[in-house]
């Protein structure tokens, strides 16, 4: 028997798998794969063993627990003024990454185009190939990291579905502003084309500048998937909760893929997630200056390394730019530090199609104040 061709020739392990497993070789501090290294809530642990006890083990339904669904629609009310129907627009989902895959599935078909900004996340391009679309990658523009509004303009023709977006965003930590949404609003307004939104970060952001959810804005909710993830929001990457909010019709065609894909997300966790979200908002409010103070701290300390960077304004990530150290393209320059310095990075280009100009690495700083010490004295020194 012979193996197929592999539907996704250009996949390989992911950068954030290949950088954890270097490091861990290396006993490297591992400032790459995105993941806090200290625990979510005691409440939120404590009422999910509470509900594991209570016998909360079986499938859940298959759009979520009523009670998490009703908590997200809470929350966005209270945070983005959008009333939203708990039961017909909320979709509980394992992980931001299932959602982000069961919005493109559900609409895009072969020959479609859907353009996504380089950086981009890894999983958009192959859900959207897996799906007969071709993924249209527009960079951003270095140093903000802003998008390019009239190479937008001039990439939309007939066969485009689809706009992917994602603030704050990964890898650069770039937000967009009111003003940007704005834009968008005005340059697909004749259209019919869909957006998916991936606000994974939407709880960290700086500076006293809200997250411009597209749910602020009538327009642009109107024709969106929202996606956002609970791994991010409450230190708790390994359960894999996230969520899709879309208006009705959208979110119907979507729980037809997320009925077969995954069908329902993990009970006990969604039930503890619903309390947490009721009864200490205050968590999610507070992440901000919960990650600045770690951003900031980070950036004080790598003042006196040869890295050279501007403050990220979201996520729990932080570029850097290398070129003073190393003439080194940055996948070389990741392998180089984590051997040298002890200490491992993402490297940007590998987000990107074409081949960038930068020399950039992303640091995570989501990890406890001692863990950013060790890992700025040692990058200091290099
Ligand atoms: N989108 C972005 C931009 C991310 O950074 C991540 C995870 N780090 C995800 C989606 C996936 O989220 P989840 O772990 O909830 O699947
Ligand atoms: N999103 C996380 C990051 O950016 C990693 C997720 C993963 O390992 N797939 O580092």
């Amino acid at each position: 028997m012979h193996c197929p061709p592999s539907k996704l020739p250009k996949v390989g392990t992911t950068i954030f798998t290949v950088m954890s497993q270097l490091a861990n070789e290396a006993g490297a501090i591992n400032l790459s794969q995105g993941f806090p290294d200290f625990d979510g809530p005691a409440f939120l642990r404590k009422r999910v063993a509470h509900y594991i006890e209570q016998g909360a083990n079986q499938y859940a339904p298959m759009t979520g627990m009523p009670t998490l669904r009703e908590a997200i629609a809470a929350k966005t009310e209270s945070l983005y003024g959008r009333k939203i129907c708990a039961d017909a627009e909320v979709t509980v989902t394992s992980g931001a990454t299932e959602a982000l895959f069961a919005a493109i599935a559900s609409v895009v078909r072969d020959g479609d185009e859907v353009i996504v900004f380089d950086p981009a996340y890894d999983s958009y391009e192959p859900a959207i190939e897996l799906n007969g679309g071709r993924a249209i990658h527009l960079p951003l523009c270095p140093p903000s990291f802003c998008i390019d509004f009239d190479q937008l303009t001039d990439a939309i023709n007939e066969k485009t579905r689809m706009i992917v977006i994602n603030s704050p965003h990964n890898p650069t930590g770039a937000v967009l502003s009111a003003d940007d949404l704005n834009t968008i609003a005005d340059i697909v307004r004749e259209s019919d084309i869909l957006l998916l939104s991936d606000e994974v970060y939407e709880h960290i952001a700086f500076d006293g500048k809200p997250h411009q959810s597209l749910l602020r804005h009538d327009e642009l909710a109107a024709r969106s998937f929202v996606v956002s993830s609970f791994g991010k929001t409450f230190h708790t990457t390994g359960w894999k909760v996230g969520y899709c909010v879309a208006p009705a019709a959208l979110s119907a065609e979507f729980r037809k893929v997320h009925q077969y894909l995954t069908f329902s997300t993990v009970t006990p966790v969604q039930l503890a997630m619903a309390d947490m979200l009721e009864q200490q908002p205050e968590h999610y409010l507070e992440l901000p200056a919960f990650y600045q103070q770690k951003r900031d701290l980070f950036c004080e300390l790598m003042q006196d390394s040869r890295f050279s960077f501007e403050k990220t304004s979201g996520t729990y990530f932080q570029l850097m730019d290398y070129s003073a150290i190393s003439d080194l393209p940055d996948t070389e320059f990741c392998r180089w530090l984590i051997k040298e310095a002890g200490v491992a990075a993402i490297p940007i280009s590998v987000f990107s199609e074409a081949p960038m100009d930068t020399k950039l690495v992303r640091f995570c700083f989501a990890k406890g104040d001692d863990t950013l010490r060790a890992a700025a004295e040692k990058l200091c020194k290099i």
